[in-house]
């Protein structure tokens, strides 16, 4: 009996059923949002019916910070006890947050720490919200970005990561614009045109990796099941659709997908589509034994890159110190 843990039409229905108006759910809803952790603090509602009430959130059980950069990694706690991570980050244009979408993920790329271990379960629309509200809590700072960049894979997830984005939209809550939230998939190419249709206006990226069915096949299990070309064709179609720019994730992993020929493969493949390549030279996962590009190595990947017309920028490696970056983030439990 959560009061957290319902979708907004769940909320009501029991609302209705403590005989209570129908305006309840919505200064509740309200209270949940501004972050509230406790029933008590919802000061609006008359007291009797505050003491029927039951609220369980989301825990920060650890916070590491950054020496370098001002990030802040913090481990959070479900109710069920089961954990996941996520990353707060500043930028010039503002303070971004990656959160998870899955304790653990069933996708198997060899460079990702998220899916050692596999999938334990999904994450439930409203725990993906209350990763956002107890962290802004926690640093007391606006936060108006949202990457699902975090554990698992959010097209794997499909109904509870699209109520979760409906969720943070609604404007009697967070109210956060589409435009200022980016999801992040390995390939679940059929997805990705329903994804499209359903909020055109969030931004996409696509963890492609390799320019080539072959290598990156070697790569991402994922690519066995729907290949490249079929992969770029569903990219190729949300650009035309939805008119906005698709972001590609490419880790520089050395020897393996950073030479000139690479670059030149995907420049190829990638041609007169709305795009972006992000180089992300690979951050260390212990038990993969694979090594990251240098980061004088990106940038001349990236300047081969855009010499042959394709946009490219090189990611910073943000909390890398404290384990936080892309591929880094996991379920752990405290000694
Ligand atoms: N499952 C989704 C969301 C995770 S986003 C997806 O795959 O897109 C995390 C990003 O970090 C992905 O692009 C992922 O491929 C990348 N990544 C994973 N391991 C990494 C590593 N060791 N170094 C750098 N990037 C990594």
């Amino acid at each position: 009996m959560n009061i957290k843990a319902f979708t907004r039409e769940e909320r009501a229905e029991y609302l209705k059923t403590l005989g209570q108006p129908k305006f309840r759910e919505k200064q509740i809803f309200e209270w949940i949002c501004r972050g509230a952790l406790s029933v008590d603090e919802m000061s609006n509602l008359p007291a009797a019916l505050r003491s029927r009430l039951e609220m369980e959130s989301v825990e920060v059980a650890l916070e590491q910070r950054s020496a370098s950069d001002g990030t802040r990694k913090f481990l959070l706690r479900f109710t069920d006890g089961n954990t996941a991570e996520a990353v707060f980050m500043k930028y010039d244009y503002g303070n971004s947050l990656c959160l998870s979408t899955q304790i653990g993920c069933a996708m198997g790329c060899s460079f990702c720490a998220s899916t050692i271990g596999g999938r334990v379960r999904n994450l439930k629309a409203w725990e993906i919200l209350d990763e956002y509200l107890v962290i802004r809590r926690s640093v007391g700072e606006d936060i108006n970005h949202i990457v699902l960049m975090g554990m698992g894979e959010p097209l794997d997830n499909y109904s509870e990561v699209s109520a979760f984005l409906k969720l943070i939209h609604d404007p009697d809550g967070v109210g956060l614009s589409y435009r200022n939230i980016t999801l992040s998939t390995c390939g679940i190419v059929p997805m990705i045109g329903r994804f499209g249709d359903d909020f055109p206006q969030v931004n996409l990226a696509v963890s492609l990796h390799a320019s080539n069915q072959e290598k990156r096949a070697a790569l991402m299990p994922v690519a066995k099941r729907w290949n490249i070309d079929e992969l770029i064709d569903a990219c190729r179609e949300h650009a035309e659709k939805t008119g906005r720019r698709v972001t590609f994730e490419y880790t520089l992993i050395r020897g393996k997908n950073d030479s000139p020929a690479d670059a030149a493969e995907l420049s190829s493949m990638l041609k007169g589509m709305l795009c972006h390549v992000n180089l992300i030279p690979l951050n260390p996962v212990k038990e993969t034994g694979l090594e990251g590009a240098d980061r004088k190595a990106a940038k001349e990947f990236a300047e081969m890159l855009e010499r042959l017309g394709i946009p490219a920028t090189v990611r910073r490696e943000l909390g890398r110190d404290i384990d936080a970056a892309c591929g880094q983030l996991r379920k752990k439990t405290l000694v």
